[in-house]
């Protein structure tokens, strides 16, 4: 009961409405759509079920309040952000909550998200003010040459599931800091985060029209309309692979800037001469965070022969000693996962690998009961050319396989099609380096877990996308450069 209190208070400050030039108001149609919780399988909340025309109306309101908001101080927007970076953290527990209760990942997860989230304000906050341009003179000597970072203009933003708060911060944060106007389109498993966050934003003082959210059970008929609208400059899309695809022809009708943070597969490389109590932690860490539902979750577990067995029955008895449950409660390691369906397909990677020959250390078995949980699974052996070996798994689920050189493991953990994150394990520094200059990753964590930060560039290569989000990179994917010539 305890536990319900908490999240009954969450969400009697959780606004269920759309969000469209400075007013709370129901969907044009009156229709809502549930949120479910997916550890109890109860329904937590109805939210409004935004369609085209309220898509529309809020392209209106970002459209109006474009030029007032680019031309907006840059101090001014920053101590904004800063004000919706204290009150984010003023309400963690709140945010948490609402986080564990749509999404899943347990409490502790939950407000590292809240923590993580934050600070792309804060940094965002602290960049507002340091957008420049540079000077300089033609080599004939006859031209002064300015340029300066003018705002692309409304943007449209796309976020996951995965991480509710967090990817919302990371889009909103630049946008507003660069003086773009925004729409956020939240995933309809879990918009009650997003909406609780942009209320944050409304009391931080954001003026009207300068975000909109519109919550909708048919991402399609929010996304169509406006990325066919010329008015609309932007998009910054995270989610799936083949969503991200579908929205880049989309864009082309208006040559839109597009920002893609797509799906990942990342290696996690663990050499003979590595720690491997610190490599077993790490890989943990890596395989757990979010219920291991996160694009540069650990996917694949290569390890050298020598230290296959020492590393792969350390991590099977990490894994069978975590506590699973729902996120609400204290000492659970991981949660469900978010959906029925997300569940059968782990199980059925799960499945076929077996069938193929991958030997089941710890888990594997999908539980009986309410809630979509799955166990904690090492799977042991997978013989090279298992589909669960290039395959973005989106679970609690590490397959281990074996590798014997270096030529070996960078062949393999560059055969899938994405690039988002690697994991290296090695105290050799040049074949850091080395290994570095020839994974085909956007990141590369080395000899510890996630490596996310607000301060640092995250984004993929290949079919994970392009574009940064984060660091000083991120403010750029919601600037254009101009260019001013002068006779000298
Ligand atoms: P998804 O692609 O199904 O949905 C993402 C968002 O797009 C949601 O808001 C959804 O409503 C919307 N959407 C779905 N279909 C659409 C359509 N036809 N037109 C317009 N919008 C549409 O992805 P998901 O299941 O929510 O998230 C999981 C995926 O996101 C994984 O592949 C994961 O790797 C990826 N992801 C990537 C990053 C990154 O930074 N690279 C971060 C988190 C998640």
């Amino acid at each position: 009961m305890a536990q319900s209190g908490l999240v009954e208070r969450a969400l009697a400050i959780t606004p269920t409405q759309l969000f469209i030039g400075g007013q709370w108001r129901p969907a044009e149609s009156g229709r809502t759509f549930p949120v479910m919780n997916p550890a109890t399988e109860e329904k937590l909340a109805d939210v409004a079920n935004g369609g085209s025309e309220d898509a529309l109306a809020a392209l209106d309101a970002a459209s109006q309040a474009q030029l007032m908001w680019a031309e907006t101080s840059p101090r001014t927007r920053s101590e904004i952000l800063r004000r919706a970076f204290d009150l984010l953290i003023g309400h963690k527990d709140e945010i948490a909550t609402l986080i564990t209760a749509e999404m899943g990942k347990p409490m502790a997860d939950a407000l590292s998200e809240v923590n993580y989230g934050a600070e792309f304000l804060r940094w965002f906050a602290e960049e507002a003010v340091r957008i420049s341009g540079r000077t300089t003179v033609a080599p004939e000597g006859i031209l002064q040459i300015f340029t300066a970072q003018r705002p692309v203009g409304p943007s449209l933003l796309i976020t996951p599931w995965n991480f509710p708060l967090a990817m919302a911060t990371r889009k909103v944060g630049p946008a507003l800091a660069a003086g773009c106007t925004a729409i956020l389109k939240p995933a309809s498993l879990t918009p009650l985060t997003s909406l609780a966050f942009v209320r944050i934003l409304e009391e931080a003082g954001v003026p009207a029209g300068v975000v909109n959210i519109v919550t909708s059970s048919s991402a399609s008929s929010i996304s169509a309309p406006l990325l066919a609208d010329p008015r609309l400059r932007k998009l910054s899309f995270t989610g799936s692979t083949e969503v991200g695809q579908t929205l880049l022809q989309q864009s082309a009708q208006n040559v839109l800037r597009t920002s893609m943070e797509l799906g990942g597969c990342a290696p996690f490389i663990v050499f003979d001469d590595a720690d491997i109590d610190q490599a077993v932690r790490s890989a943990v860490i890596a395989k757990t965070r979010s219920n291991g539902e996160a694009c540069n979750a650990a996917n694949t577990f290569y390890v050298q022969r020598g230290v296959a067995e020492e590393f792969t029955a350390g991590f099977a008895k990490a894994f069978a000693g975590l506590q699973v449950g729902e996120g609400l409660t204290p000492g659970v390691d991981l949660g469900p996962l978010v959906s029925s369906g997300q569940r059968q397909d782990v199980a059925r990677m799960v499945d076929e690998a077996a069938d193929l020959g991958a030997e089941r250390r710890t888990g594997g078995v999908v539980p009986d009961g309410v809630g979509f949980f799955y166990p904690p699974t090492v799977l042991g052996d997978v013989p090279e050319g298992t589909p669960i070996l290039t395959q973005e798994i989106f679970g609690p689920v590490a397959p281990v396989t074996v590798f014997d050189d270096e030529d070996e493991v960078v062949r393999r953990a560059n055969s899938t099609p994405f690039g988002l994150a690697g994991y290296l394990h090695t105290s050799d520094m040049s074949r850091v380096m080395r290994l570095a200059a020839r994974l085909e990753v956007g990141m590369l964590s080395v000899n510890t877990g996630p490596i996310s930060n607000a301060a640092a560039p995250f984004g993929g290569m290949k079919l994970s996308g392009m574009g940064r989000e984060g660091g000083t990179e991120g403010i750029s994917e919601y600037l254009e450069c101009q260019y001013i010539g002068l006779p000298r």
